[in-house]
């Protein structure tokens, strides 16, 4: 059996029960190595195979031909491991190679959920999720992605929005969805959500520091509704007060 576990964006106080039941019940946890440290308390004595980033098909392989010999094995991803994570690539080689392993997904609170909650509801409306990574994607679609979206005035949510070799990213996508927003449109920026170092700050659009912005770190950029006040991001639902 092979659980594909979303741990949630921080500590053990962010997972679901599920996802507890399963890390218990595992006989081998794999995972990328902050993760496999955020349930470290869950995991106790039991043998667990860390791998860095950017390993992510060997990690899968390992981990479905520890299942297929026999042991309950939780590969877990943080926040959703259907979001950017490990779901996905799990279930694309169980579905087109010859694998004879159960699989079960997991779902976890992915990381715009639990930064939405930190600044405010700017999630009220419709809104949709952007990665700036361009390691698996194009980035002539991610800019068409950011162009569209920022058109049809979704509250839009930056994953990856940073990182070494990449810092012009974030800035980009800003400059495309500038003829779109208004420079005092609401942005919420939240670091390490759910975890101890959770920091957060609330910016215009016209006003951003991408500074601030690191690989930790997620991006709200509002709608046009989107206000703040007393330092609470909110997205109105659209009911007369
Ligand atoms: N599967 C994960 C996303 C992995 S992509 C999920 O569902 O949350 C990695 C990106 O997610 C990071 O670059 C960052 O933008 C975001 N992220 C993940 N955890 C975060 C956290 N605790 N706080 C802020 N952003 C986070």
């Amino acid at each position: 059996m092979l659980y594909v576990v979303g741990i949630g964006p921080g500590g053990l106080d962010m997972m679901t029960y599920q996802a507890r039941a399963a890390i218990e019940e595992a006989d081998v946890i794999v995972g990328y190595k902050t993760y496999t440290h955020l349930v470290k308390a869950l995991v106790g004595d039991k043998p667990v195979l860390k791998t860095g980033m950017c390993k992510e098909i060997e990690r899968c392989q390992a981990a479905l031909e520890m299942a297929q010999s026999g042991k309950t094995v939780a590969l877990i991803s943080s926040g959703d491991s259907g979001i950017y994570g490990m779901a996905g690539l799990i279930l694309e080689m169980v579905t087109k190679h010859s694998w004879h392993v159960e699989v079960k997904v997991i779902p976890g609170m992915t990381a715009s959920i639990a930064a939405g909650s930190v600044l405010g509801a700017p999630l009220m409306h419709d809104f949709c999720h952007i990665s700036l990574s361009d390691l698996l994607t194009p980035w002539e679609v991610i800019e068409k992605r950011i162009i569209v979206a920022a058109e049809a005035d979704f509250v839009t949510c930056f994953y990856n929005p940073r990182s070494r070799g990449r810092e012009g990213h974030l800035k980009q996508a800003f400059e495309l969805m500038s003829p779109y927003k208004d420079p005092q449109t609401p942005v919420g920026i939240v670091k390490e959500a759910g975890r101890r170092k959770e920091a957060k700050w609330i910016t215009t659009f016209g006003d951003m520091d991408f500074e601030l912005v690191d690989m930790r770190t997620l991006v709200i950029v509002g709608n046009q509704s989107t206000y703040v006040e007393q330092g609470l991001m909110v997205t109105p639902r659209g009911y007369q007060l």
